[in-house]
């Protein structure tokens, strides 16, 4: 048992009894972890708005050996998420973009496994997301892209799986979900094909790869570019979690 201090985002909440919740942190410091927020559904409780989905905060926790909850005994807001009412894709779509990114981070990523750069990332890109004249669609893809390369899942964009031939451009492949990477037309079967993407966004999603959150807001991806790339990395994440991300449903790209 330890004291221990950490900034964090703020990615689930579940009612624990008629005052407390447990909270769901993403954290800098310690990765992923939950902990008893005792008195946080009070009026008035102890930890205020800090405790708000998606809000970014610093927290003291008593880290507890495995087996039982940890307990968090001081939040204090750093910022608040808010969703653009009149971002360049509508005004839901960076509401939902940031429900998103929490679950895919509490779905991909595991308990007291920190990092920090996944967290700065998932800091930049809400704050994008609050930035007025934002692309959510282009946001939700480099976050997508950027955490499976983060987790190894990033199929390999350079070779085909089989022969080994590099990609083309103005070449057609298919992505092979299960072996996470792509198939040239040579190689492609009927029995282990996914989803076709062209040469074309294989190279966005490559150059997304590198690219900064900054740099990433800014860029709005033609609808076939933005759709073949998604599909990839909604496939490769629903293999890795092993079903579908609910809120992806609200996603529109
Ligand atoms: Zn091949």
């Amino acid at each position: 048992m330890s004291l221990e201090k950490a900034e964090a985002l703020v990615i689930r909440q579940a009612d624990f009894s008629e005052s407390s919740r447990v909270v769901t942190f993403f954290s800098k410091e310690f990765g992923k972890f939950a902990a008893i927020a005792k008195g946080a559904k009070r009026l008035k409780g102890p930890f205020d708005a800090a405790l708000d989905l998606l809000s970014a905060c610093r927290i003291v926790f008593i880290k507890k050996s495995s087996g039982s909850l940890n307990l968090l005994t001081e939040a204090r807001l750093i910022s608040r998420f808010q969703p653009q009412s009149s971002g360049a894709q509508g005004s839901l779509g960076s509401l939902y973009g940031g429900y998103y990114i929490a679950e895919l981070l509490n779905g991909l990523t595991e308990d007291f496994d920190p990092a920090p750069e996944l967290y700065d990332l998932a800091f930049a890109s809400l704050t994008s997301l609050s930035t007025a004249g934002c692309f959510p669609s282009t946001l939700i893809i480099h976050f997508e892209i950027s955490l499976l390369h983060h987790i190894g899942l990033l199929p390999n964009l350079f070779d085909c799986s089989i022969c080994g031939a590099p990609v083309e451009l103005n070449s057609g492949y298919a992505h092979w979900v299960s072996q996470g990477g792509l198939l040239c037309q040579a190689c492609r079967r009927e029995e282990y094909s996914g989803a076709s993407i062209s040469a074309g966004s294989i190279e966005v999603l490559r150059r997304l790869t590198d690219a900064s959150v900054e740099l990433v807001s800014r860029l709005k991806l033609s609808q076939q570019q933005a759709e073949e790339c998604h599909k990839l990395a909604v496939s490769s994440i629903t293999h890795a979690l092993g079903r579908r991300p609910s809120t992806l449903r609200y996603i529109q790209i």
